[in-house]
């Protein structure tokens, strides 16, 4: 499989290449040349398969050639070993028709595991079979950082730093970050929010000489390891209903638009999706967008769901090229556009969205009561990025059609508005109870990309 870039300028690239570069050279997001379809057969196969299973089959069209096959079933293998749940990614039913898909029982207790472990082992793999090492930098809101760090930790070929916006993660999610010992891990409290953190990153991939004098690496949500390891759980969770007999919705909590977009490939590769729901919490530009009112960027508004706290959604750009009928310059203009603070989308593209997604709104108060009437109606305590996905799919549940919200972390990593809403404090799982207990380190640093840089230059190691 080769992969393009969504603006059209870059070189066309393997699996590998494209996993090890992150964002392209002309500033695009790489995707494959043409997305592979599975039959119905097929698809009807994968119903209770292990998780691993359904993973390589899902994956390997996207990674052969860059893999063998025994290596790459390796890699999944050691990639999900660590979960803490032998399903990986279990159903849990709320009421008639609506279930919770449990995403959160990896290492860091959120979604972005299923993508960083992957990752990290096929960096691994990739990487030592090069004899090379590279610098992975990313920029977080809260859990792609401490997934990073989980997956990074102690590989001899790779310094890993991350940028999160001070003072606007969770204790647990920056504990998390900061109490790894592992020398080749880096965490950096910026003076900023996420978005400042996401543009630092960005300028530090468009800086060649700093990316190949550093060999920079990117594995944030941009990168497209990333999207393929979310597209299997749409599969497990989908033939566990009764896919490809009978259609299902999603509704996802939305913020870089990584995770429903993997939703997305997973519908153009054959599953019977109905609906693909954004959910968004106060930061609302895709809800915005989807509703037909533009994509303007508007400022970043602290919330209780904080990896949600994001006014410019990177992959958006991803499902963009595919709604402007794959033209490259059409996006390479749009985002020229957003750099001036947004842009309109053209009726034809309007429609082209909406054929796949609907989307939702949900405030901060919302966020509580949703908590508490799932507590009290359910008997399930959710994270508040699962109770803004809940709420959105309440409104848009059809009742011939099983709705499955992706349940995105543990309430134990968000305790303080858990607790608020519910009365109840979530506790940790047993493997990481001492988490409060552990030294923390970490720097803080500007928002200032000469600034980050130069720490970056003198922090790696040789
Ligand atoms: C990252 C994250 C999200 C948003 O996912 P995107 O892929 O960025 O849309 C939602 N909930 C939690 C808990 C997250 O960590």
């Amino acid at each position: 499989m080769k992969y393009i870039s969504t603006r059209g300028q870059a070189p066309e690239l393997t699996f590998e290449e494209a996993m090890l570069t992150g964002l392209a050279r002309d500033g695009g997001l790489y995707l494959p040349a043409e997305i592979p379809v599975m039959s119905q057969d097929e698809i009807a196969a994968l119903a209770g398969l292990p998780y691993e299973e359904i993973a390589f089959r899902v994956m390997w069209p996207y990674v052969s050639g860059s893999f063998a096959e025994e290596e790459f079933k390796a890699i999944i293998a050691r990639a999900y070993e660590a979960f803490g749940h032998d399903a990986r990614a279990p159903l849990k039913q709320l009421n008639e028709n609506h279930f919770l898909l449990e995403l959160f029982h990896g290492p860091t207790l959120a979604f972005k595991d299923f993508a960083m472990q992957l990752i990290g082992q096929l960096f691994q793999v990739a990487l030592k079979r090069r004899g090379d090492r590279v610098t992975i930098v990313g920029a977080t809101s809260g859990d792609t950082g401490s997934a990073a760090i989980e997956a990074f930790r102690g590989l001899d070929a790779v310094d890993v730093f991350i940028l999160f916006p001070h003072g606007r993660v969770s204790e647990v999610q920056r504990r998390q970050m900061t109490t790894p010992a592992d020398s080749n891990v880096h965490a950096l409290a910026v003076d900023g929010d996420f978005d400042d953190c996401q543009a630092a990153l960005k300028d530090m991939f468009n800086d060649f000489d700093f990316r190949d004098g550093v060999k920079l690496a990117g594995v944030n949500s941009i990168n497209f390891a990333r999207v393929l390891a979310q597209i299997v759980y749409y599969f497990s969770a989908a033939v566990s209903l009764g896919a490809p007999h009978r259609k299902v919705s999603f509704t996802v909590p939305t913020g870089n638009f990584g995770d429903i977009f993997a939703g997305f490939l997973a519908k153009r590769m054959g599953l019977p999706i109905d609906r693909l729901v954004v959910a968004t919490n106060q930061n609302d530009i895709l809800h915005r967008c989807l509703s037909g009112e533009g994509y303007f960027k508007g400022d970043t508004i602290p919330s209780i769901s904080p990896s949600m706290d994001i006014q410019v959604s990177s992959n958006f750009e991803r499902a963009l090229y595919y709604a402007y009928g794959e033209d490259g310059s059409a996006v390479s203009q749009l985002m020229d556009e957003l750099k001036n603070g947004g842009f309109n989308v053209s009726q034809g593209t309007m429609e082209a969205l909406r054929e796949s997604f609907d989307s939702g709104r949900v405030s901060e108060d919302e966020t509580l009561a949703t908590i508490k009437h799932t507590q009290d109606h359910s008997a399930e305590l959710v994270c508040p990025h699962t109770a803004v996905g809940i709420k959105v799919a309440e409104e848009h549940r059809a009742t011939d059609v099983p709705m499955i919200t992706l349940a995105t972390a543990h309430p134990a990593k968000f305790p303080a508005a858990v607790e608020k809403a519910s009365g109840e404090h979530p506790p940790l799982p047993s493997r990481m109870s001492d988490l409060y207990e552990r030294p923390e380190r970490v720097t803080r640093i500007a928002n200032d990309l000469g600034a980050l840089e130069d720490h970056i230059r003198r922090h790696i190691a040789e």
